[in-house]
């Protein structure tokens, strides 16, 4: 890298959130020489709770091209000797009904795995300039300066004020960022709930019918229970289920809900699956704590840019876990969003040019994931409107329908080709139209 540009050459940059999305929009942009960027955290520490976290292929390629996979090793999470696997079962009977293996073509190395999600922060930490992250700093207030760059002003809950040229917002399902860009957006309150717990993996392995593989154990009305080793040691249960009628009520905004994490008396946790077979309520029975999540979710964006801003990570694309690969999606926004911005300094255009290229990227990216989400949605209204189906046929329509049928582009997906592509695309395009009047689209970019 050669010496810093002057101040006046230089791009600023706010990054709100230090999740994996603005982690890895601190490593990215860390590799621009033109970029003076900050993140700014609001707990005290860069820090991260809930259990285990899937490291998909397209995640692990990511993790690659950041330089953070390398503070990854073998006995840090579970992934079998032979590869991944995810087994889908009848759980009230334990039968086995569906298996999902990587494609063929996947790399061992790139084989999903299962890690505790401090693992994956501290991965991503490691690879970022410590001495730009401000913690203990909550955005409350952005405004617009009015100035003709679209300058911001951005207002921080202990008092403390920031002007930037471009805010990522990487703060999570409930962005604060996002509120101000697309204020008409809404998310809410699903009505489903996660419990999670770990125990420990010498105990479960105990129970005859469970096995050290990653596995969905699926009840009735969408309940699922998903068992899964998470290193040597640990062993982590995660639950998804409507909310039970015991529940703390709510408005539809998730008033009295929390989307991260509070403790839950035990002993209903285990009650509320007594539907299930005996190893689960046998694994069930060893959680000694548990925690509950409630999940938010909101429409598909129709941009993740608006004027010097863009949207990265759970801030863009409010899917409430599914596809178990959100961190995944939040590297790849971060991945293309500093490809973008580079694309545009290196061909002499606006950093908007560079948001602009970002948002072509992605939008359709998220309409296609949401599209998966709608087909579910159509595929339990088809069940629904057959009338009364046995417990065993509804579990084994909803996991063809669901889980195991038409996903696998989500995880080999390869966000940089796509970059590159588009780039290829948009500067083919440019060319064809050099000669001709510009259109307001090229005029843009
Ligand atoms: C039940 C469940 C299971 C999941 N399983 C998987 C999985 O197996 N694999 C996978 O890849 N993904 C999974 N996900 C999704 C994954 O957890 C998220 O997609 C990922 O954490 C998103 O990262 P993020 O950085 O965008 O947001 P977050 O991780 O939510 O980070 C946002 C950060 O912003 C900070 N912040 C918020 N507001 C402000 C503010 N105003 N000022 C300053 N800082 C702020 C927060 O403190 C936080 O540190 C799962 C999600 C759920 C709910």
């Amino acid at each position: 890298m050669g010496a810093p540009l002057p101040p006046s050459r230089q791009l600023k940059v706010a990054i709100i959130g230090g999740g994996p999305a603005g982690l890895a929009v601190a490593i990215e942009l860390g590799k621009l020489d033109f970029v003076d960027w900050k993140l700014y955290e609001k707990k005290p520490a860069i820090s991260e709770i809930g259990t285990g976290i899937t490291i998909q292929r397209n995640t692990w390629r990511m993790l690659e091209l950041m330089g953070a996979a390398r503070n990854l090793s073998a006995g840090d999470f579970f992934r079998p000797e032979s590869g991944h696997e995810t087994q889908h079962r009848n759980g009230r009977t334990g039968q086995l009904i569906g298996q999902q293996r990587p494609r063929a073509d996947t790399p061992l190395h790139r084989h999903p795995c299962r890690v505790y999600r401090a693992k994956l922060q501290q991965a991503l930490l490691k690879e970022v300039d410590h001495s730009r992250i401000r913690v203990g700093r909550k955005l409350v207030r952005v405004s617009r300066l009015g100035d003709e760059n679209e300058k911001l002003q951005l207002f921080f809950e202990d008092g403390f004020t920031d002007e930037v040229d471009i805010l990522v917002g990487a703060d999570g399902i409930r962005s604060v960022v996002r509120n101000f860009a697309f204020p008409e957006h809404r998310i809410k309150y699903t009505g489903a709930i996660a419990y999670r717990t770990v125990v420990r993996r010498d105990e479960a392995m105990k129970i005859n019918g469970l096995v050290p593989v990653a596995t969905f154990w699926h009840g009735t009305d969408g309940k699922w229970i998903y068992t899964c080793p998470l290193d040597e040691h640990d062993f982590e249960i995660t639950t998804r289920a409507k909310s039970p009628a015991t529940a703390p009520a709510g408005d539809e905004k998730g008033g009295e809900h929390v989307s991260w994490g509070r403790d839950a008396p035990v002993e209903g946790f285990v009650q509320f699956y007594r539907e299930m077979a005996s190893p689960i309520r046998q694994l069930l029975g060893l959680a000694t704590y548990v925690q509950r999540f409630d999940h938010f979710a909101g429409p598909c964006l129709r941009s993740v840019v608006t004027a010097s801003i863009a949207l990265v990570g759970d801030a863009s694309h409010p899917l409430s876990g599914a596809f178990g690969a959100g961190a995944g999606f939040a590297l790849e926004d971060a991945y293309v969003l500093a490809g973008a911005l580079r694309w545009a300094r290196g061909s002499g255009r606006p950093a908007s040019g560079g948001l602009d290229l970002f948002d072509k990227a992605r939008t359709p990216h998220y309409a296609a994931l949401f599209g998966l989400l709608d087909e579910s949605a159509q595929a339990e209204r088809e069940m629904a409107a057959r009338g009364p189906v046995t417990p065993d046929d509804e579990i084994r329509h909803r996991v063809e329908n669901s889980f195991t049928s038409g996903r696998d582009w989500v995880y080999v997906y390869e966000a940089d080709t796509a970059l590159k592509e588009l780039i290829e695309e948009v500067e083919g395009r440019s060319n064809t139209l050099s000669s001709a009047e510009p259109s307001a689209s090229s005029a843009k970019l």
